[in-house]
């Protein structure tokens, strides 16, 4: 399979602007850069346009939303390939219960892909499971974690310059959340669906392994993530902060997005994915 984590194809890109770069970064970059000073420096860095994932989160969480309303046994949800590589491995007899819908980046992937045909997608990304979806993904052509990102600014020495230059195109807020444990199930609108007991949050990979292992039976939706504390905990981002001190991150963000004034034409309005299939062959 292709590696799309290859620095030697993109920082050439990068930097000669050859070829249109568009930037999707996953929500939790909070934990590792500033917003919104880091817009400025990826453009800094040369790309073209920069956007996050919060729109595909919007999206996916409507297909979720669908799928809970008619479903009787356990769902698991699936954003995070971390959980989908696991239950495959590990847990064959509950690969059925895995929802078929993109993760986040592939939604996202797809709205850009529509929307920007001519631009390289790439995804900014705080863990290597991630990097292994996006080799599987053809909405994705290449991906940078956190530490890599770090790295180019320095060697490039793009510093933080100016702090009032938003995301580019489909900007949401309340999904902001989504790289928090129980992110999904809180943005998803499932407490209508389902009781509180039938809802679990668990992060943590050993965790989750210790409720497959016996799962309770009432339980019908799992809403769960690799890395302790969800993907602020993902492996390339910083080891400098706690789990709390990243969440207060995210909360904070997502607080400042809610009062932020987004013009109509960069707001991820549903009507943007209209006419895409979020599932498919990614990685199910
Ligand atoms: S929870 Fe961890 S492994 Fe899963 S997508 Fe997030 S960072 Fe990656």
């Amino acid at each position: 399979m292709i590696d799309k984590n290859n620095l030697s194809e993109i920082e050439p890109k990068l930097r000669a602007k050859t070829v249109k770069l568009l930037a999707m970064v996953a929500p939790s970059f909070v934990s590792d850069f500033e917003y919104p000073c880091i817009v400025q420096k990826l453009y800094d860095l040369g790309f073209d346009k920069i956007t996050e994932l919060t729109f595909g989160a919007k999206m996916i969480n409507r297909e979720y939303h669908k799928i809970l309303k008619k479903s009787k046994g356990l769902v698991i949800a699936s954003p995070c390939p971390g959980i989908v590589t696991t239950v495959k491995n590990k847990y064959p007899q509950h690969a059925k219960n895995l929802i078929k819908v993109d993760s986040p980046m592939v939604a996202m992937g797809k709205v850009c892909r529509k929307y920007y045909p001519k631009h390289k997608i790439v995804f900014i990304s705080p863990c290597d499971f991630k990097k292994t979806e996006s080799n599987a993904c053809p909405f994705v052509d290449y991906v940078i974690d956190y530490e890599q990102l770090i790295v180019l600014f320095k060697k490039y020495k793009i510093k933080k310059r100016k702090c009032d230059v938003l995301f580019d195109k489909f900007y949401n807020d309340y999904t902001k959340i989504y790289p928090l444990s129980g992110g999904l199930g809180k943005t998803a609108h499932i407490k209508g669906l389902l009781k509180k007991d039938e809802i679990v949050i668990i992060d943590g990979i050993k965790n989750v392994v210790k409720f497959l292992d016996n799962p309770d039976p009432k339980v019908r939706f799992l809403d769960c993530l690799f890395c302790i504390g969800g993907c602020i905990g993902g492996p390339h981002t910083s080891k400098k902060l706690t789990i709390a001190q990243k969440r207060k991150k995210v909360l904070t963000y997502l607080k400042g997005a809610k009062s932020e004034d987004i013009p109509e034409n960069r707001k991820g309005l549903i009507k943007k994915g209209s006419g895409i299939k979020f599932s498919g062959k990614c990685w199910f």
